[in-house]
């Protein structure tokens, strides 16, 4: 069954139902204070889950919104590793 959003007529914090799709009643009752809430239209979960494409873009999208900003200067780099750990590869002619 889907999930509706309804907001309360008061100052009360938005609250989620389910309901068959053949009845979607527009007005519901607040848990919190009884009073009446109407039902919210908002964007369709798509995506929702915990795969890798969705953790992908929510991170992208973290990123874009909040960037990692480097406080220090980062520390000394490292030597290129050699392309071959074999010695004998170090006696052939250098171009
Ligand atoms: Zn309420």
């Amino acid at each position: 069954m889907p999930t509706y959003v309804y907001r309360c007529s008061e100052t009360c914090d938005d609250f989620t139902e389910q309901h068959s799709m053949s009845s979607i009643p527009d007005e519901s009752t607040c848990p919190e204070c009884g009073h009446g809430a109407r039902r919210v239209i908002g964007a369709p979960a798509l995506g929702a889950g915990n795969s890798a494409a969705v953790r992908l873009q929510d991170a992208t999208r973290s990123t874009a919104d909040s960037p990692q900003v480097v406080s220090s200067v980062p520390g000394r780099r490292r030597r290129p590793t050699p392309v071959s750990a074999n010695p004998l590869h170090r006696r052939l002619p250098r171009p």
